[in-house]
């Protein structure tokens, strides 16, 4: 092994440095510089090349990362890039967004007593400094293939499918109801998470290489699905899940009370300079108001997060669980709570209160009682505990679930999950449909970005087979 490495008994774990909370608050920017080189090197040398490495066996792309770390401790960064990109389709993505207190870093087994090694951080490193040296280069195939693949949907899963595609000389269109290409990437993630322009140049990297994005175009409406299907020797459905989840209270009708990714996706396109109307006429302008965020997930931390940046009199996050019971990253957590969001756990609204618009938010205390079936807590209200929170802005962030596919694409064959995800075979990745695959958060329901390139890259390999078997003339069953 290096010499270089093991050093995490004399070395300690450190992030890359982080932005004061009242300087972050001023803009939307991301908070976390990117490592110095020195420091990558040293924190690279910290792992302890595990013979069993428990960070890559929860990596959900099995990321090769003890060789990168190795080599990027060595100063063999060209090669820890190849590396890196051999595995994930946008690594710098990764290594900024992915809940690594979960997955990798959370899984880095150092040693009893030891902090783990900055994997994320590192990651992004890499792919930073592989952009700065221009090794990043668009597709180039080793040979043209005439038969093309129709993608539904520019998030992670669509963008990675289509680069692996593209990469072995497929013809690829990525069609998408949006005028940019990224998905939640682009209109749901804050910057402060994720620069827009990392998202944007990702996504030009693709087009560079010869894919060809086909924005403002909605399938099922602009474009009809069986169209689609016509166009293209196999076609892909990664089009997100997006149908949020309600919340059925009285008061709730009321204007002012808001679904977070509308709330977030008209910040996210003031950032990227767009006019949009709805927050240029201050309803969903959090400025000088007082924000009540419910739900405990990423996407209530971004909202809380992003109300602050908007100069928000007060922001509430309302969660009906506890601390250690979040579904968010404790991370992003801890972050919101240095920005001065103020959390009110095991909290559940009962009423909104006003007369033509919200004013308030009537909200009872919760005890988390014997655990079900699942083996987490019931929450339960606790009688008489009722008390107001003032609020002009209540930012419902209660999770998504699928819109009616197969009504939207008018096609009924097209199977689905009891909770509306399409049903393919995890095998092929095919649906019931003949060449028509899935991925992502379609799939799975609302998940990761990481689990999204993965479900991209399986598709892509399925695809690939699929499309040649059907020139072999092996015409494969459905499903
Ligand atoms: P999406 O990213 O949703 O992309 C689907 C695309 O399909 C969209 O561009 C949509 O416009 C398009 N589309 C849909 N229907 C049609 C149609 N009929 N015709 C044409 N186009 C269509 N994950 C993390 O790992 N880390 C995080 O920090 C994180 N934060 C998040 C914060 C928020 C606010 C949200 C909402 C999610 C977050 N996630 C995070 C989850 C992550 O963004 C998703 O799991 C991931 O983007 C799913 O990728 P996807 O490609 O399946 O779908
Ligand atoms: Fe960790 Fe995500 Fe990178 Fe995998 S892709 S190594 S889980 S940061
Ligand atoms: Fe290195 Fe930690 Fe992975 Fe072991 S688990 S190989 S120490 S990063």
């Amino acid at each position: 092994m290096s010499s270089k490495m093991l050093q995490f008994v004399k070395t300690e774990k450190q992030m890359p440095e982080k932005r004061t909370a009242a300087e972050r608050a001023k803009d939307f920017d991301e908070i976390y510089a990117d490592f110095s080189k020195a420091k990558a090197e040293e924190q690279a040398s910290r792992c302890s090349q595990c013979g069993v490495p428990f960070c890559q066996v929860n990596c959900p792309l099995h990321n090769n990362i003890p060789d990168w770390l190795m080599l990027t401790a060595e100063n063999r960064m060209q090669e820890a890039y190849e590396v890196s990109a051999a595995t994930n389709n946008m690594p710098e993505i990764c290594g900024r967004i992915c809940p690594q207190d979960r997955l990798c870093e959370g899984n880095c087994v150092i040693e009893k007593g030891f902090e783990s090694v900055t994997i994320g951080a590192v990651e992004k490193h890499i792919t930073e400094t592989a952009f700065e040296n221009g090794w990043v280069k668009p597709a180039a195939p080793a040979i043209e293939r005439e038969q093309s693949v129709g993608v539904i949907g520019a998030g992670p899963a669509g963008m990675a499918a289509a680069d692996m595609l593209r990469r072995r000389g497929y013809q690829v269109t990525i069609y998408d109801r949006y005028d940019r290409a990224g998905g939640l990437l682009i209109y749901g993630i804050p910057g402060f998470k994720l620069e827009k322009d990392i998202v944007e140049r990702r996504a030009r990297l693709l087009a560079d290489g010869g894919i060809t994005f086909k924005l403002n175009c909605n399938i099922g409406t602009d474009i009809s699905f069986a169209e689609i299907r016509e166009q293209h020797d196999a076609v892909l459905i990664a089009t997100g899940v997006y149908k949020a989840r309600d919340i059925d209270l009285p008061g709730a009708e009321l204007d002012g009370v808001v679904p977070a990714l509308s709330y977030l996706t008209a910040s996210n396109r003031k950032s990227l300079g767009d006019e949009v109307a709805e927050f240029d006429n201050g309803m969903l302008d959090a400025k000088g108001k007082n924000i009540v965020v419910i739900g405990g997930g990423d996407t209530a931390m971004d909202c809380v997060r992003t109300a602050i940046r908007q100069e928000a009199n007060s922001v509430t996050c309302l969660y009906r669980r506890n601390k250690a019971n979040m579904p968010g990253s404790q991370r992003e957590v801890a972050n919101a709570e240095e920005e001065g969001v103020d959390f009110q756990w095991l909290s559940a609204p009962q009423e909104f209160t006003g007369s033509d618009k919200v004013e308030a938010v009537l909200a009872q205390r919760i005890h988390l009682g014997q655990p079900d079936e699942t083996g987490r807590q019931v929450p339960q209200i606790i009688e008489d505990s009722t008390y107001e929170l003032k609020a002009d802005l209540v930012i419902k962030a209660l999770g998504f679930d699928p819109e009616d596919l197969p009504t939207m694409f008018n096609e009924p064959a097209l199977r689905v999950s009891k909770w509306g995800t399409v049903a393919i075979d995890w095998k092929s990745m095919m649906t019931d449909l003949p060449g028509v695959f899935a991925a992502g958060d379609i799939v799975r329901g609302a998940s990761l970005v990481v689990w999204g390139v993965r479900d991209g890259r399986d598709a892509a390999e399925r695809i690939d087979a699929y499309i040649q078997a059907e020139l072999r003339g092996e015409t494969k069953a459905a499903g």
